[in-house]
């Protein structure tokens, strides 16, 4: 934390009631398993727990707690409130308000922690920046992240992600960013949702709740740019970015090197300067793009973003180049995936020289649209040249049976992962390039593994 919090400046500002007096504090923890002596506990219920169960524990292990329940015969501080979610939110607003430098926040669909990494890289080069750890992107995550606001912190990079409506209202209520992007919309948890509509209505919440001042990123190549400018606030400055020349930030001559990774001239309002990324694909120039646009909003110089984007090397799990079996390149794309993503990954892998094999798991959270955007994702594949297909799970067959549909390619479609690497592995060589994507829960980071073991 910046600088220390008392219970009763809490119990002041969002009310509950104080229990063996107040405390200063200047740490937070959640978990029992993890005491820090000098913090605060706040007792969260969580899916499979509920912290109070565990409350006893903590009784003169650390300096004061916020609970639902009163701790009995303990002399320990205690801010009572109705829902302790809400109060670690509460904390955290406090954290933000001690922080004066700029706030960046960065929705969207796919891409949200490439471009945090990319922006880290940028602003770590001539500041201290205070950034999202991992994937911590949620209702408890932004609080973690703005407890981890140090006094040497000038730049908060803060990503926001959403499963459902008002989640990213929500997160903007406790961070308050005021140079905000929505990276991109695409049809990702669109269960939560309702409808592609909805996830832009919801995402649009980083930029509807935006103070006058503040600068807003528009990703302009997308369908709903104009409809987030229509809902901006006002005294909101705005700036498009996207491939098109027309806009403020744009790349030109893009080309990819030798090992796929993208160099092109970065335009800002008319400055140009060339930058060579580290990462793979080209909707990583996009993620490029959106994190220079934040960037420049921030008043940093074009040369300046140009080279920390050169230094950035992107993330694991996230189209990372690694050695395979038999000279094999294997791509690892493991992370997660949706059908943008997996749109962008065959469109990387169709550049490659050599034999192309996508192997894919199931798209999770895909609701209705599940059966056609799996048989559209074949359907791309086939169309962009790949030579061979390998899905693993029921959903993905789908992919499998449109790939293989009148034509030559064989229908490849395991349920086991096991088989499905006992089949694939004979097919790797110097000459073969293996990109390996699926959602979380499909765990195509062990075929990864499989792949690459021992290189
Ligand atoms: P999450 O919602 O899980 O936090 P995220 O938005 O942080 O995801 P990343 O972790 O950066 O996104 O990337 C997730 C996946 O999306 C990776 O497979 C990556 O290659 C792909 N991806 C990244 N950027 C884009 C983009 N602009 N367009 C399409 N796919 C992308
Ligand atoms: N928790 C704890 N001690 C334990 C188990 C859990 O303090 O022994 C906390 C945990 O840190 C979290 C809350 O209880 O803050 C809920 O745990 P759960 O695993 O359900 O969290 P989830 O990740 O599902 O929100
Ligand atoms: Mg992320």
């Amino acid at each position: 934390m910046i600088a220390p919090l008392t219970l009763e400046q809490l119990q002041q500002r969002f009310g509950g009631e104080l229990v063996n007096g107040s405390v200063q504090f200047d740490a937070v923890c959640t978990d029992t398993r993890k005491l820090d002596a000098g913090a605060l506990f706040v007792a969260l219920r969580g899916e499979t727990f509920d912290a109070h169960d565990f409350l006893a524990n903590v009784d003169g292990k650390v300096l004061g707690i916020v609970s639902e329940k009163r701790l009995e015969k303990s002399s320990l501080p205690q801010w009572l409130v109705n829902d302790t979610n809400v109060a670690l939110g509460q904390i955290a607003r406090l954290c933000r308000e001690q922080f004066s430098g700029p706030v960046i926040g960065i929705t969207g669909s796919c891409g949200k922690t490439t471009v945090k990494e990319m922006l880290a890289g940028i602003f770590g080069q001539r500041h201290n920046v205070c950034v999202t750890q991992g994937n911590l992107n949620n209702h408890f995550g932004v609080p973690m992240t703005l407890f981890s606001l140090a006094p040497e912190n000038d730049v908060l990079i803060v990503e926001m992600g959403a499963s459902g409506p008002n989640e990213i209202g929500y997160l903007c209520s406790i961070a308050n960013p005021n140079i905000t992007a929505v990276n991109n919309v695409m049809p990702a948890h669109v269960e939560g949702f309702g409808s592609v509509d909805g996830i832009a209505t919801a995402k649009g919440q980083i930029y509807t709740s935006l103070e006058p001042g503040s600068a807003a990123v528009i990703n302009a190549d997308d369908n709903y740019a104009d409809y987030w400018r229509g809902e901006m606030p006002e005294d909101v400055r705005t700036l498009d970015v996207g491939f098109g020349h027309q806009w403020a930030v744009h790349p030109d001559n893009i080309e990819l090197d030798s090992r796929g990774c993208p160099k092109f001239d970065l335009v800002v309002e008319g400055v140009s300067h060339p930058v060579q990324l580290q990462v793979l694909g080209e909707h990583n120039v996009h993620n490029a793009l959106v994190a220079s646009g934040i960037a420049h909003a921030a008043g940093l110089p074009v040369a300046e973003i140009a080279t920390g984007l050169g230094v950035s090397s992107g993330v694991a799990g996230r189209m990372q180049s690694l050695p395979g079996s038999n000279g094999a390149t294997v791509i690892d794309d493991s992370y997660n995936a949706n059908p943008g993503s997996v749109s962008a990954a065959i469109e990387m892998l169709a550049q490659r020289d050599g034999q192309k094999i996508l192997v894919l798991g199931d798209m999770a959270e895909l609701g209705p649209e599940a059966d056609s955007a799996h048989r559209d994702m074949g359907l791309l594949a086939r169309e962009r040249g790949i030579d061979q297909l390998f899905t693993l799970g029921s959903l993905s067959g789908a992919a499998s049976v449109a790939f293989a549909a009148g034509h030559q390619h064989e229908q490849r479609n395991f349920s086991e992962r096991e088989s499905l690497i006992k089949v694939l592995a004979p097919e790797l060589d110097e000459n073969t390039t293996v990109l390996v994507k699926g959602s979380r829960s499909a765990r195509m980071e062990l075929i990864v593994q499989a792949l690459t073991d021992g290189n």
